[in-house]
């Protein structure tokens, strides 16, 4: 298990956490999240002045280069402050530049990888439907019909996390029903979200709440044939890939809202007295502090371990599915203490232990829940599917 990183990650991670501190402060953030559905467009200006969308897309399609290990440097660091707000950049890093980078023909690669890079072109992904997320092939309704030179897709999405700001949409749809296998039978494309026949509405949640998640509707959308990602048929193959980058990006989203938990912790228990002084002296608070220390260790090792694996293209479905479960679980009860730590001040909108707690708590549901990953996780062991 390789979990060390080298010299030019550090110096990127040093570099990466100066910025965050100055242009993404925690209660700037914690404003952006409060609007519901406005879209935080000073946000993303500020990741393009970085070069963000860039990271992870080699430098000949416009990029900066940077490896896996630098993608979720990067998604946690700037989770560290702001939280499931950094699904601004995410999304587009893991359903943009992944699915492409991973996917595309060569043409496809030249002409979106550079708008991507730049911050001129945002995706989303648009996978569950209503009829289920977990069981994805099962629930899928949404078709797509080979018509001159394309496609025609009929059906209806939902969750699709920015598709409202976004101006491509991953699609996964059904373009054969005469197949042996539900996971053969299913094709990819890079559709234009400004499409005719595509409406959406923004659906009110929990957290992230100023990342629009949405509910699309596609009614007789013309998709034409260069934008089929992939080989016809066999997307449900090809969207893996992607899939387990998506899976580590949230892993290190959630190490990254955990490290921004311990330190307003650990600054809390230094300056809040009770009884005569601070109440960091007390015991039971910090033994919540020494678990969060641990939780943040393992994650951290885990995360790196995975990006190395899927660096070297090694096989990663089974750690990408446990780096996901183990810091999705750990940020969310690090959280939950935290809000313990604070007291009342942890329950209230002014501080953001509320927010790392709502946040966190998705990426126990999403991209895969973790009962999903936990049944991965068991039969690679050779225990019988259990669904
Ligand atoms: C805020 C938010 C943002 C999202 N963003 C996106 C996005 O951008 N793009 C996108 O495509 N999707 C997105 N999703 C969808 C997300 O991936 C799904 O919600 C998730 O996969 C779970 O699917 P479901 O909601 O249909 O739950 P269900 O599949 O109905 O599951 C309900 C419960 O049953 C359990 N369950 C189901 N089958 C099994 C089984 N075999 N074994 C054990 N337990 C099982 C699940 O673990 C869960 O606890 C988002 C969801 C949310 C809430």
């Amino acid at each position: 298990m390789r979990t060390e990183i080298d010299e030019e990650s550090e110096l990127f991670r040093e570099t990466t956490r100066k910025w965050v501190d100055k242009q993404f402060p925690k209660a700037w953030c914690r404003e952006l999240e409060s609007k519901e559905h406005e879209f935080p467009q000073a946000f993303w200006d500020k990741l393009v002045d970085y070069g963000a969308h860039g990271i992870g897309i080699p430098e000949e399609y416009g990029g900066l280069g940077g490896t896996i290990t630098m993608q979720s440097i990067f998604a946690r660091e700037i989770a560290r402050t702001a939280g499931g707000l950094s699904w601004i950049w995410g999304v587009t890093s893991f359903s943009g530049s992944k699915a492409i980078g991973y996917c595309g023909t060569e043409d496809q690669k030249q002409k979106y990888l550079p708008l991507i890079a730049e911050g001129k072109l945002k995706t989303a992904m648009s996978y569950t439907e209503p009829g289920g997320g977990t069981d994805l092939l099962g629930g899928m309704k949404t078709s797509a019909q080979k018509t001159d030179g394309g496609w025609r897709l009929n059906g209806e999405k939902i969750w699709s996390t920015l598709a409202s700001n976004a101006d491509y949409l991953l699609v996964l749809a059904r373009s054969d029903r005469e197949v042996a296998k539900r996971s053969d039978g299913i094709s990819m494309f890079f559709v234009p979200a400004a499409s005719e026949g595509i409406t959406m509405t923004e659906l009110p949640k929990l957290g992230m709440r100023a990342a629009s998640s949405c509910s699309v509707y596609l009614e007789d959308v013309f998709v034409p044939d260069e934008l089929l990602l992939g080989e016809e048929g066999k997307g449900w193959y090809t969207s893996l890939k992607p899939l387990n980058n998506e899976r580590l990006v949230n892993a290190a989203t959630c190490l990254g809202m955990l490290d921004g938990v311990l330190e307003d912790a650990v600054e809390h228990l230094k300056t809040r007295n009770a009884f005569g002084g601070p109440i960091g002296r007390f015991q039971a608070l910090q033994h919540y502090v020494a678990d969060i220390a641990m939780w943040q260790k393992q994650g951290e090792l885990m995360v790196h371990h995975t990006a190395r694996l899927q660096e070297e293209g090694a096989p990663n479905a089974v750690e990408s599915a446990m780096v996901k479960t183990l810091c999705s679980e750990y940020a969310s009860k690090a959280a939950d203490l935290g809000i313990s730590i604070l007291g009342g001040m942890g329950y209230s909108a002014e501080t953001d232990m509320q927010r790392y707690w709502r946040d966190s708590r998705l990426l126990r549901i999403g991209p895969v829940s973790n009962e999903m990953a936990r049944n991965q996780i068991a039969e690679s062991f050779g225990l019988p599917r259990s669904y």
